[in-house]
């Protein structure tokens, strides 16, 4: 009864108290996912179209951006303007950020942070009807797997949104429509066996996390010789990070459902997500994906590898057309045996984390330290070293733009989440350099978890 006047009824209502049409999105994203790539080709066009008309006539960033491009506000063929523009970097939106948002958004504009996959810090804008789109893209998914809205959902998750802000309303709001927020950044072995309990409780229909968080909490399951009841499971969600075959392997052994990894980011949307035939689908009704080439030639094209760029058709208050991700990635010729009509792509290199581990035999997962350092003014970019011994290093790349950033301000941020019983260093350097693959990895940890107790995790 409580799932059904949870999806139907509660979830719903708060979509539309929140005025974002999520379930009217959602409605018809089951319907065009069938389409023919064809079809939903010309349903970007026309989507690309508009977008680039509202980005002309109201972001200043963007109407000189056509004009030096000489594309103007000439759109009938939507496809060769957006080739002729520029691709749009973290950078750019930093320099530019009060022109390139669109404050009359209907439902308003709002704020928020994120580090991306190079670890440097960028403030951007969303719209109800980008979150409303990245939502009903999400249910979609879910469903591929019979996950129905108002499910019990577990989430092994650790978003500073949910950690601190409005912390009460959330809990009220979880357990109404049968979400369950397990914290990932604390995994020590007794918060891990409050998760146990937590979970026979709720025994939920899908899990949802960092795939190295749900290794952990999986193995600890194992080295306590708890089998726990996943006669309701569906299906393991992984994302946020590169899901590493091993730790596929494990889920999908400990919990004996389909593991599906999605690909995305808090800045660039909901962009692509496997079907149960294990293909990444591009949410192509929301989302033009184009791979950048070596050398940074501007035509995108099928079956090479490049930088994932990604144009967002949902996202008016602040439009990404042509947006850099830092992802590696190819597009992939063909469809699905599932039918669906929707292009599919390989996700090569994603984002990348480690653990960092305390001398209680506790670990923290690498986004919180990440989080607080993206978020502390003056960080331009940022790397966190663990040695054996345990003791980290912060380095820092100031923003020169902003006021000089102490020491003790940096240690001042990381502390809290480090305890006082670690060496902390903070050496504030010119640049990082990205390693081998060209990635910047923002949490290197060369230790191993402490004492008896996290041998077994
Ligand atoms: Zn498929």
């Amino acid at each position: 009864m409580w799932p059904l006047l949870a999806g139907r009824v509660i979830y719903p209502l708060h979509e539309r108290v929140l005025g974002r049409s999520t379930f009217r999105y959602w409605r018809d994203l089951e319907r065009s996912q069938w389409s023919s790539p064809d079809c939903l080709r010309r349903l970007q066009g026309q989507k690309l179209r508009d977008l680039l008309t509202h980005a002309y006539r109201n972001v200043p960033f963007y109407r000189a951006r056509f004009d030096e491009a000489g594309v103007g506000g000439a759109l009938d063929d939507p496809w060769a303007a957006l080739s002729r523009l520029p691709t749009l970097s973290k950078a750019d939106i930093r320099q530019s950020l009060s022109d390139i948002v669109w404050r009359d958004a209907p439902g308003g504009v709002y704020e928020s942070h994120t580090g991306g996959s190079t670890g440097e810090p960028l403030t951007f804008y969303f719209d109800r009807r980008r979150q409303a789109f990245d939502q009903a893209a999400r249910l979609r998914t879910h469903r591929w797997f019979g996950v129905q809205p108002g499910d019990r959902e577990m989430y092994l998750w650790g978003s500073p949104i949910e950690r601190q802000r409005h912390a009460g309303f959330r809990r009220l709001r979880d357990s109404l429509f049968n979400h369950c927020l397990l914290d990932a950044f604390n995994l020590s072995p007794a918060h891990l066996d409050s998760y146990l309990d937590r979970w026979d409780r709720l025994r939920p229909v899908c899990l949802f996390g960092y795939p190295s968080s749900i290794v952990r909490f999986a193995e600890h399951a194992k080295a306590r010789n708890r089998r726990l009841d996943t006669r309701a499971l569906r299906a393991v969600f992984v994302t946020g990070e590169v899901c590493y075959d091993h730790d596929r392997a494990v889920i999908a052994n400990y919990f004996d459902v389909p593991v599906a990894d999605s690909y995305g980011s808090r800045d660039a949307g909901f962009i692509a997500h496997q079907c149960p035939q294990g293909r990444m689908h591009i949410t192509a009704e929301n989302i033009i994906v184009e791979i950048l080439r070596e050398g940074g030639s501007r035509e995108s094209a099928t079956a090479e590898m490049g930088e994932i760029v990604i144009t967002h058709l949902d996202a008016y208050a602040m439009p990404l057309i042509r947006y850099r991700t830092g992802d590696i990635g190819r597009l992939r010729r063909g469809r699905c045996t599932c039918g669906r009509g929707l292009p599919i792509m390989d996700v090569v290199q994603g984002r990348s984390t480690d653990f960092l581990c305390l001398p209680d035999g506790n670990v923290r997962h690498a986004l919180s330290i990440i989080y607080p350092l993206r978020e502390t003014k003056g960080v331009r970019q940022f790397r966190v070293v663990q040695d054996e011994d345990l003791r980290v290093c912060v380095e820092v790349v100031c923003d020169e733009q902003a006021a000089r950033l102490t020491a003790e301000a940096v240690a001042g941020r990381v502390r809290p989440v480090l305890g006082n019983r670690i060496d902390l260093e903070v050496r504030f350097v010119e640049s990082l350099s990205p390693n081998a693959a060209g990635k910047h990895r923002y949490v290197i940890s060369r230790a191993r978890p402490q004492g008896k107790e996290a041998q077994h995790v």
